[in-house]
Parts: structure tokens; sequence; C-alpha cells
């Protein structure tokens, strides 16, 4: 199945929304295969948004991703990042559809709670760069059998 890496950002963990945006995964049927809370340094921040390097929001950007401890997520599902990609809604607060994390959380035109990975390419890539592989989980849930259709050997 695929996985994608979320970031719950600084300021999700100081509002205390984590369990909030977890449980929305959790009740999607997404599968969390690892997680842990972290501080991100200004290296790897710098690594992580390379592709934004020289925008105007940059610096501060990096200053924003380094300002406290953020949860690291891998998630597994089928189709996972348009599923999550989706359900975290347009990249601002102010703009985000009701209904999405951004769009029922935040209103901010800076802080925006949550990074996911935007491509498979990219998805592989930002695991690798926060979760060694033994962090990374295989296990069955009890209720796989009722969140996918499993009967034909595949998941649907
Ligand atoms: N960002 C910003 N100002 C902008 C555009 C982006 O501060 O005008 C930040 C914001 O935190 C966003 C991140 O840069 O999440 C990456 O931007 P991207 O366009 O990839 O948005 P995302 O994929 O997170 O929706
Ligand atoms: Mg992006």
């Amino acid at each position: 199945m695929d996985r994608t890496l979320i970031i719950l950002k600084p300021d999700s963990v100081q509002r205390g929304l984590i369990g909030n945006i977890i449980t929305r995964f959790e009740q999607k049927g997404l599968k969390i295969a690892g997680m842990k809370l972290a501080c991100i340094s200004p290296a790897v921040a710098h690594e992580h948004y390379a592709m934004h390097k020289g925008k105007p929001f940059y610096d501060s950007l990096v200053t924003f991703m380094t300002s406290g401890p953020v949860v690291l997520l891998v998630l597994e599902g089928n189709n996972i990042i348009d599923v999550s990609r989706k359900m975290m809604g347009a990249t601002f607060g102010f703009k985000a559809e009701p209904g999405t994390i951004r769009g029922d959380f935040g209103v901010s035109s800076a802080f925006n709670l949550i990074h996911g990975s935007d491509s498979p390419e990219t998805a592989k890539a930002e695991v690798a760069r926060f979760f060694k592989p033994d962090e990374l989980l295989e296990f069955n849930r009890a209720m796989e059998p009722w969140i996918y259709d499993l009967s034909n050997g595949i998941a649907q």
C-alpha cells in the first residue's frame, strides 16, 4: 500500500490539536505505520523545503517549522496522497474548505497546521528523511477487513 509523510506542524502541537487531527485520519481508515514527536533542525527544515528556496516566505517557513516540536506520521492506504491532501485542504485556513483540517482548525495565512507529501516520489524521499526503516511498522489491524474489501485478495 501507498505511504505518505504527514507533519503536524508546531502550531498543531501548541494548540492541542494533535489528537483531533490524528483522530480524523484514524476515522477515515488510514493506517499509522510510523509516529513520533520531534524537533526539526534548521538543516533538515532547509532540506525539506528546498523547492521553495528563494521564495519570499522561505525564511519565515523555516523559522516556523523549527519553532517547537512537531508530530511526524507515516500514513498508509490506497491512494493515500490524494486522500490525505484532500483531508488537509487548501494551503491556508482562510481559503481551505470547511470539513478539511486546515479549513476547520485554522485561519492564518502563515501558520497552517499540517504538511503532507504531494507525490509518490516526494513521499518516498520525505518518509526516508524522517524515519529509519525499523521505525516503520508492519502489522495487521483487527478492523482491516472492514476498512477495505479484501475478498478478492486485494484491498478495494
Ligand atoms: N507557504 C507560505 N506562504 C506561501 C506559500 C507557502 O508560508 O505563500 C508555506 C506553507 O507553510 C506551506 C509550505 O510553505 O504549507 C509549502 O508550500 P506548498 O505550496 O507546497 O503548500 P502545501 O503543499 O503545504 O499545501
Ligand atoms: Mg507542498
